[in-house]
């Protein structure tokens, strides 16, 4: 976050940015009065794997700092474990939150905040709309091959738990009943996000 921010031109030109976070998800930030509970509760800000903690983007939201908070590392690297919202004493539903500013940053083609986990979301979701559920093995050849465009970088370091791994997980794509039930409610929600 720049130490220079003109705090009076960014509310003028993103003064919405909380009103339209509403919009899309139902959830009022303006409602948070920066009491810090939700990230002394958040396992992820505590292991330091944030960078920008969950009060801090909440008040960036209420400050319209838009392209800022969408270029944080924080909203790729929430779990949406919703440990947060369970202290949050104004009810706030960071994750809620959180998963808005994600298909906001990807609407707009900002990645740079986490590449990895803007990628891994991708494949996961190909995943699920393929096959119905996730499907590991898969899931792992395509991120390793979209990171590094190679299987094998990781192998002098890794070697013993890559066999780990590759013995636990199933060898072959899940086969899940009406797995096109899956694939249609995503097609829905891609015509309803068209329609918007
Ligand atoms: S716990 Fe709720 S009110 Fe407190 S800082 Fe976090 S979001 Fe804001
Ligand atoms: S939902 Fe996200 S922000 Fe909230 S505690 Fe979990 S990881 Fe942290």
């Amino acid at each position: 976050m720049s130490s220079m921010l003109n705090l009076s031109a960014q509310q003028k030109e993103h003064g919405d940015f909380a009103d339209r976070i509403f919009e899309e998800c139902g959830v009022d930030v303006r409602r948070c009065y920066q009491c810090g509970k939700c990230s002394a509760g958040c396992s992820v800000h505590i292991c330091k794997g944030m960078g920008v903690s969950p009060n801090r983007i909440m008040r960036m939201v209420q400050l319209g700092m838009e392209d800022e908070v969408l270029r944080t590392r924080s909203i790729w690297a929430c779990v949406l474990c919703s440990t947060c919202t369970a202290r949050c004493p104004r009810d706030i539903d960071i994750p809620r939150v959180m998963d808005t500013l994600r298909i906001m940053a990807k609407k707009r083609g900002i990645t740079e905040g986490f590449n990895n986990a803007s990628v891994f979301h991708e494949i996961f979701m190909n995943s699920i709309i393929k096959y119905g559920r996730v499907y590991e093995a898969g899931l792992l050849v395509a991120l390793k091959l979209k990171q590094s465009g190679t299987m094998f970088d990781d192998l002098p370091i890794g070697i013993p738990a890559i066999i780990n791994v590759a013995f636990r997980l199933p060898k072959l794509p899940p086969r899940m009943k009406n797995s096109n039930q899956i694939r249609k409610v995503v097609e829905n929600c891609k015509k309803i996000e068209g329609e918007s």
